[in-house]
């Protein structure tokens, strides 16, 4: 285990070496992304908008509270059992609720004993951002409704997971959800001044920068009026971009042809567009191609940082082989909290590291007492009696080992979160998040700024990386 160099969390994590100099351009996503939200305010509110539209359904949901703390992203709703799961990165669930019910061990087990946990399975739903929190949350108290026979109109988990996904979806489309975050936006977003002038640091090193964002024009332009303009001088967000493009639809953005219209007004004007897109103006909707042709650039040219892992990093990796950036905001309080348990952590090992050498013991003299009794291969100079007694000495030392074990043990399993642990981790494994990290962002973050450490002339490089049969250092 490496001394903790950084406890809290703003770098740039690099999965694939990635030259910043190098990069023509790089496209930004806006919430979540440049704009972060709090998540506990944000979420309440959505959570609220969709209670309003279930109590039209005459569902009894009026006490239902949204708790923040309950999910976390990267987990997988099981749409055929009514679960949320966290898998390893192997896709093999680790911790589950049934609603909002925790499996133990045995039940998870039989549950999950033929069935990975896949993301192109559609019977799994990912949670692939902090905008899913609200909804997991639904689906967890739902569950627990549909099992009481107090929910008209669904079948089962799968019915239940389509209306509450419709039901979602509609409070977020309606408008009143971001007429009130527009009208309040002190309340919602959480100001970072550092953003805009990591911007304007690429911009100024002769990045074309771009917002590629699924938020509509009016939406948008309120955003990122607040978050940005206090902070620069002498201009408006406007101008840090070469491209701005609303309501872009990614994932099809980077997957279909959609048409493409240029935003002619403030209030939102559209014209439709027979030229190749070109820079400094702003467009609704379109594709990838339309954009890589009016920038002139292509593929790994460009840097695409979004906070949606399929959305925004998957189809961008995939599909355009762009280079690709994850903001993770949650890293921050993850590497703090890993940072605060090291040295409990240190003593976990230890401890592990003598079980382990015990149970190897253990293991020989059970081998010894195997080969006096078969009578072959070589014999052990100790007596049958004698190896009895020692293995009866080592199963004490592993009682007592497990006894000071189980509570420190017990402890990692909470960090970062009380119920399902760490984001990028399960166990001592990486997580499934951690393995879709790892897979399509060539580099994760928590949050925008953090590029103004390295500056837009750093080349990042990827670490060695682990293998389980790499010489531990310091060993003779
Ligand atoms: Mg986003």
């Amino acid at each position: 285990m490496t001394e903790p160099t950084d406890g809290t969390g703003r770098r740039i994590y690099t999965n694939r070496t990635l030259n910043l100099r190098a990069l023509r351009a790089i496209g930004y996503d806006m919430d979540y992304t440049l704009i972060h939200y709090r998540v506990k305010e944000w979420e309440s509110l959505a959570y609220r908008y969709v209670k309003e539209r279930l109590l039209k359904r005459g569902w009894p949901v009026e006490s239902m509270e949204f708790e923040p703390d309950r999910f976390i992203r990267g987990l997988m709703i099981d749409t055929e059992l009514g679960n949320i799961v966290k898998a390893n990165r192997f896709g093999y669930p680790k911790r589950a609720t049934h609603g909002t019910r925790v499996l133990g061990f045995d039940e998870l087990r039989s549950a999950y004993a033929r069935q990975m946990v896949e993301l192109s399975d559609p019977r799994f739903r990912f949670l692939n951002t902090l905008f899913s929190l609200s909804e997991a949350c639904w689906f967890s108290q739902l569950v627990d409704c549909l099992d009481e026979g107090q929910l008209s109109g669904v079948r089962d988990y799968r019915d239940l997971s389509h209306l509450l996904r419709f039901e979602v979806d509609e409070a977020h489309v309606e408008g009143r959800l971001k007429a009130e975050i527009v009208a309040h936006p002190e309340k919602f977003v959480e100001l970072d001044p550092d953003t805009a002038l990591a911007l304007l640091d690429q911009k100024r090193a002769g990045k074309k920068l771009m917002l590629i964002t699924n938020s509509e024009w009016s939406y948008t332009q309120a955003m990122m009026q607040y978050a940005f303009d206090p902070f620069l001088t002498g201009m408006t967000w406007q101008a840090l971009f070469d491209l701005i493009i609303v309501d872009a639809q990614k994932p099809a953005f980077f997957t279909a042809t959609n048409p493409i219209y240029e935003v002619v007004s403030a209030e939102g004007l559209l014209r439709t567009v027979r030229r190749p897109v070109e820079l400094g103006k702003v467009y609704q909707g379109g594709h990838v191609a339309l954009i890589e042709e009016g920038l002139g650039c292509s593929g790994d040219d460009i840097l695409y940082v979004g906070d949606h892992l399929f959305g925004d990093v998957q189809v961008s990796k995939r599909i355009q082989r762009w280079r690709t950036a994850l903001v993770l905001r949650e890293l921050e309080h993850e590497v703090e909290e890993v940072s605060s348990f090291y040295d409990a952590q240190k003593t976990l090992e230890a401890l592990m590291g003598e079980k382990e050498a015990m149970e190897q013991q253990s293991a020989q003299l059970r081998l010894k007492l195997q080969r006096i009794q078969g009578g072959y291969g070589p014999r052990a100079s100790q007596s049958e009696e004698e190896l009895r007694d020692e293995m009866a000495a080592l199963r004490d030392r592993l009682q007592h080992l497990d006894v000071q074990i189980a509570p420190l043990a017990k402890a990692v399993g909470t960090i970062s979160n009380p119920y399902w642990g760490q984001l990028m981790r399960t166990g001592n494994d990486k997580s499934q998040l951690a393995r879709q990290v790892e897979r399509y962002a060539d580099v994760y973050m928590s949050r925008v700024s953090n590029f103004l450490g390295p500056t837009p002339f750093a080349y990042l490089r990827s670490s060695r990386g682990s293998l389980p049969h790499d010489p531990l250092i310091g060993d003779p």
